[in-house]
């Protein structure tokens, strides 16, 4: 029998999934020191399981990084950030190459590394966040262009929060009643199918189109019986 080794990737935590919002939010002004105390301590964090030298050095980097001034640094920070944005970008079903990974120590059970730059460190979380299918969870929002974490990754999501979403579903709605005449024109199938695919466009899931086509539907009837209502 063949003994078969493996080693653990830890999904991101909470506190290494923010980071990385943080990063890709960030311009790298005022938070940029707030961003290097985190990043040496994520750093620390995944060297676990590595001999005490390694440890010293890796803080003796980043703490000699992060005395830099900041115009110093910031080249850094925005090549680190558009890494992770390449990754995100990549990723899909048939899985990124991730090149430029720091220097992984074996043998462990727990992959622990040596991460000695932020363009590794950013590698090293996306890394760990596609072997965890956590990477679809960062959003670059079709309403607002801010970056989101949502709570679970799909396909289908394109607003970084729900709030973004809700928004930009009402405006479609909107949209649809300032060509109401048109819209009318079309017939019940045909207004059904613009719906449809509005709908789908805003990133709602399958199964909940017809209750919400109808929940529309009863919305717009209630309108109208207003309007009417305020005529007599
Ligand atoms: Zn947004």
């Amino acid at each position: 029998m063949r003994l078969q080794a493996r080693i653990v990737l830890l999904p991101l935590d909470r506190k290494e999934l923010n980071f990385c919002k943080a990063i890709l939010k960030s311009d790298f002004g005022n938070d940029l020191p707030r961003l290097m105390t985190e990043a040496l301590r994520i750093a620390l964090q995944s060297a676990r399981g590595l001999d005490e030298p390694w440890t010293k050095e890796i803080k003796f980097y980043w703490k000699k990084l992060n005395s830099r001034p900041p115009h110093n640094v910031r080249g850094y920070w925005n090549v680190a950030r558009d890494t992770i944005i390449e990754l995100i970008e990549q990723n899909r079903k048939t899985g990124v190459l991730v090149g430029g990974l720091p220097m992984i120590g074996v043998p462990t059970r727990i992959a622990s590394a040596a991460v000695f730059h932020p363009e590794e460190l950013m590698r090293w979380l996306a890394f760990r966040a596609i072997a965890n299918k956590q990477l679809g969870r960062f959003v670059k929002c079709d309403y607002c262009g801010a970056w989101g974490l949502r709570e679970r990754a799909r396909k289908s999501n394109r607003y970084c929060k729900t709030e973004c979403q809700e928004a930009a579903h009402l405006e479609l709605v909107k949209r649809s009643q300032n060509e109401a005449p048109a819209f009318a024109a079309l017939g019940q199938s045909g207004r059904d199918a613009i719906r449809t695919q509005q709908i789908k466009s805003t990133g709602a899931k399958k199964g909940k189109l017809p209750a919400m086509l109808e929940n529309e539907k009863k919305v717009l009837e209630l309108r109208s019986r207003r309007s009417q209502l305020r005529k007599l």
